[in-house]
């Protein structure tokens, strides 16, 4: 399903957890995002780049290891693919047993491969100049250790992954202390970059920078109620569902866990 299309942009919603897929399409080349989760959506995605491809180089980024990021990876093996350091460094069997448990769930018989890294971004601004487009990589941990997000110019995108969602809380997996930092950079970016369109992991894409802003802010108030042991605010927009709940409450045991694992190191010290 398509959510939003504009020249040279693509944004296709799964059915599940309106996880988006991103096609980019530049005079120099075409990138795509994440591609995912179910085998016709995926389809739907590599079908329509060799629509409008015309022998331009073919991206795609994934954004981060997790499952539902990765799994499409067996239908762009011919791609250049770009993720970030700390993903080729994943524990492979997990991220893979991931995907095939979910297979095996759905009777879904698509093959289970891990992305295979032909661009490792190492470092934050490691900018990648292809023609005229130009990607800006930033490494931005929190929801995940492997975590990037990237602005593509000059269409002055930024595609941020699993942060800044409409649909959903933020899910702090990895640090809520890198969580908040990666807010803080995401924002300084929407003022330097002029970004004109964010495209969240989850959720819909936001044109409007005062709502870019506003959701970047809801999530940071969000950790830091979690982190200060209230009850946190939720954005009018983020489901109240019993599994988002559930995600609340594992939020609230990992916010502990880091808060316990400090408390050690200072005895420690
Ligand atoms: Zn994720």
């Amino acid at each position: 399903m398509i959510q939003m299309k504009m020249p040279g942009v693509t944004i296709y919603q799964s059915t599940l957890m309106k996880t988006t897929s991103t096609l980019i399409e530049t005079p120099d080349c075409l990138i795509v995002v994440d591609p995912g989760w179910l085998p016709d959506e995926i389809a739907t995605i590599r079908r329509d780049v060799e629509i409008v491809r015309r022998e331009r180089p073919l991206y795609v980024v994934y954004t981060h290891a997790h499952f539902d990021h990765i799994l499409g990876a067996y239908a762009f093996t011919d791609a250049i693919v770009i993720a970030s350091k700390p993903f080729i460094d994943v524990d492979r069997q997990e991220a893979l047993q991931a995907v095939q448990d979910f297979n095996d769930e759905f009777y879904i018989d698509s093959p289970v491969l891990f992305p295979d890294v032909t661009h490792v971004i190492h470092e934050s601004e490691t900018i990648l100049t292809i023609g005229q487009t130009k990607l800006i990589f930033f490494l931005t941990p929190g929801h995940e250790a492997t975590h990037l997000s990237f602005i593509v110019m000059p269409l002055h995108l930024l595609v941020c992954g699993d942060y800044a969602s409409d649909v959903e809380i933020p899910l702090i997996e990895h640090d809520s202390s890198e969580y908040l930092t990666t807010l803080e950079l995401l924002e300084s970016f929407i003022y330097e970059y002029e970004v004109k369109l964010l495209i969240p992991g989850h959720g819909h894409i936001c044109d409007i920078r005062t709502e870019m802003i506003e959701r970047l802010h809801q999530s940071y108030d969000y950790i830091l109620a979690l982190r200060a042991g209230k009850e946190s605010d939720w954005a009018p927009s983020w489901q109240t569902t019993p599994f988002m709940k559930r995600l609340h409450e594992k939020n609230k045991r990992q916010v502990k866990k880091e808060q316990e694992e400090r408390l050690a190191r200072r005895h420690y010290d």
